[in-house]
């Protein structure tokens, strides 16, 4: 597996390589976010190892950059031990997962693997789906150029069935994911939260599928 490892303290980022080679990885070094962004637009990465602090461009600003490229390969972030890292902004950028310096290799490979297992599967920090686009971090909706208002509910209605555009997804299946175990009412009330989003979001959304459940197209 191919890592790229952007760090600029030079004898941190050469121990680290030499610690990831003796495991088998092959290993790339980048000393700052652009010579970062470079490599990965040119090699296949397996996953990416970022500092946060990094002269030019921010680990936070490289890999939100590289999600807006649809890059999607895992990426682990450094952090240094005074509170540089904000764990929501990190998360927000696109990381998969952060590390605090000092750490010991046998957790650096293991959360790697960890990585490494979940693969480069595209998991956007903000979702779209046909004319719409919803940003979970700050519950927003947009349909087109507009912002639309939603209730707590219906957000989280929305965002279950962007994550599952495109599939046909049953009502009991919703009611599990979108209301907690408190709820013990009737299954149906996914068609009257259905019909609220249908009436902000524009008829066709969300589509009907008899007796199967209902399909998110985001028309
Ligand atoms: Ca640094």
């Amino acid at each position: 597996m191919r890592v790229l490892v952007v760090e600029d303290e030079k004898r941190f980022a050469a121990a680290l390589r030499d610690g990831l080679e003796a495991e088998g990885f092959a290993v790339d070094v980048a000393g700052d976010g652009g010579e970062g962004l470079w490599l990965v637009r040119e090699n296949p990465y397996d996953v990416l190892v970022l500092d946060i602090m990094l002269p030019g461009m921010s680990g936070y600003t490289l890999c939100a950059k590289l999600r807006a490229e649809g890059v999607w390969t895992p990426i682990l972030m450094l952090t240094a031990k005074d509170g540089e890292w904000d764990e929501v902004d990190g998360l927000d950028s696109g990381a998969d997962d952060y590390l605090t310096k000092p750490f010991s290799y046998a957790v650096l490979l293991a959360r790697l693997r960890a990585l490494l297992r979940r693969g480069a599967r595209p998991r956007p920090a903000v979702l779209t789906a046909g004319k719409l686009r919803l940003d979970p971090a700050v519950h927003r909706v947009w349909r087109g150029e507009s912002e639309v208002e939603l209730t707590a509910r219906e957000h989280a209605l929305l965002e279950f069935l962007m994550r599952r555009a495109g599939e046909v997804v049953g009502k009991l299946e919703i009611v599990g994911h979108v209301w907690d175990v408190n709820f013990d009412g009737d299954p149906n009330i996914v068609e009257v939260y259905v019909r609220r989003l249908r009436t902000k979001l524009g008829a066709d959304a969300i589509e009907t599928v008899r007796g199967a459940g209902y399909r998110l197209t985001g028309d």
